[in-house]
């Protein structure tokens, strides 16, 4: 870490991005760090590589996000200025697309801060632990290490959401003591956990919860003698419900929720791709499935990937592959 403090120990103009489909701890970690860098005067961009559900639109500095798939001209020009781009909670390049060909061909200084496992190397510096909860938190440990007096509650609320979101609500085996002191210190700030848990848990569409209940009673699978299950949704269900981003955020947990299964996929056909998320719970890796067989990765036990062919033949593809696997699902 020290590393990265004598790197911003001088003022430089610095751009921080996240992955697509930016979740919690993208858009938290991201805009904690755009706050704190911004409190030390430095010059600071966030970009993202495209939206990001309405839930996460509050967070403090939310409206200085730049979107890179509707302003991509004019952050062209903006990344010739940067000294410093900070890659945040992803760990290769194609995961921020179109955007990654100019992060590789800029000459600033790239600081990776991630828990994702396998880094490709594409940066100078880094701060990377796969056992971090969060990338939020390897955030709050780079920050509380540069000025811990600079944390206030806005960077608080970003830390927290973070947090909360990457861990399933503080409950996989990622919550340490050590987030759980990290978020006794965020209370402390006047982080409200009811405010936070309740604009990001409870302000569902009465479309996306119709979607959620179609998607159980309709289309909810379980295979590999009760050890998976799998939700496939079409782009005409997704239309139905008029689908906007976000909608099907939180339909794998259920399918894994069924007592028995220890491996759940949900299954999404979008404009120009077929979009696997895969969960699991216990041994199974399913990172190591999704980079075997879908051109993904993520971490353990959530992961996701993607494949460019028809949904007939991607759920194909997926139910062949995890029959091969079927002895390994055990919890
Ligand atoms: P989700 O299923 O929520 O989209 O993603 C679960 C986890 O897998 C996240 O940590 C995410 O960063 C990672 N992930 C999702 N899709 C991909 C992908 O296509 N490639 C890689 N390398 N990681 C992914
Ligand atoms: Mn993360």
């Amino acid at each position: 870490m020290n590393d990265i403090k004598e790197l911003l120990s001088v003022k430089s103009n610095i751009l921080i991005t996240t992955h697509v489909n930016p979740d919690g701890d993208a858009i938290g970690s991201s805009l904690a760090l755009y706050n704190f860098l911004t409190k030390l005067d430095h010059e600071v961009t966030v970009v993202v590589p495209n939206d990001y559900p309405d839930y996460l639109k509050w967070m403090k500095s939310d409206d200085k996000i730049l979107n890179f798939s509707d302003r991509s001209d004019e952050i062209e020009l903006l990344i010739k200025d940067i000294q410093i781009i900070f890659c945040l909670d992803f760990n290769n390049l194609s995961r921020i697309n179109e955007l990654g060909k100019l992060i590789e061909e800029s000459s600033a200084k790239k600081v990776l801060i991630d828990h994702h496992l396998n880094p490709d190397d594409f940066y100078d510096l880094k701060y990377h632990n796969v056992d971090a909860s969060a990338t939020a938190e390897l955030v709050y440990d780079l920050m509380s290490f540069i000025d811990e007096d600079l944390l206030d509650k806005d960077i608080s609320e970003c830390i927290y959401t973070g947090i909360l979101t990457d861990t399933g609500s503080f409950r996989f085996s990622s919550t340490t003591s050590k987030v759980h002191s990290i978020i006794a210190k965020l209370l402390d700030q006047g982080v409200r956990p009811e405010q936070i848990g309740k604009t990001i848990y409870e302000s569902n569409s009465f479309d996306k919860l119709k979607l959620l209940g179609y998607s159980l009673s309709e289309k909810l699978k379980v295979i590999c003698d009760g050890k998976a299950a799998y939700i496939a949704l079409t782009r005409k269900d997704l239309l139905d419900y008029n689908y906007r981003k976000g909608d099907t955020e939180g339909i794998v947990n259920y399918a894994l929720s069924i007592s028995g299964v220890n491996m759940a996929t949900l299954i999404i056909e979008t404009k120009d791709r077929i979009k696997f998320s895969f969960r699991s719970s216990g041994n199974f890796s399913v990172n190591k499935f999704a980079n075997n067989y879908f051109n993904g990765g993520g971490h353990k036990n959530a992961a996701g990937g993607s494949i460019e062919d028809k949904l007939s033949v991607a759920l194909d593809k997926f139910l062949e592959s995890i029959s091969k696997h079927k002895e390994e699902l055990n919890y």
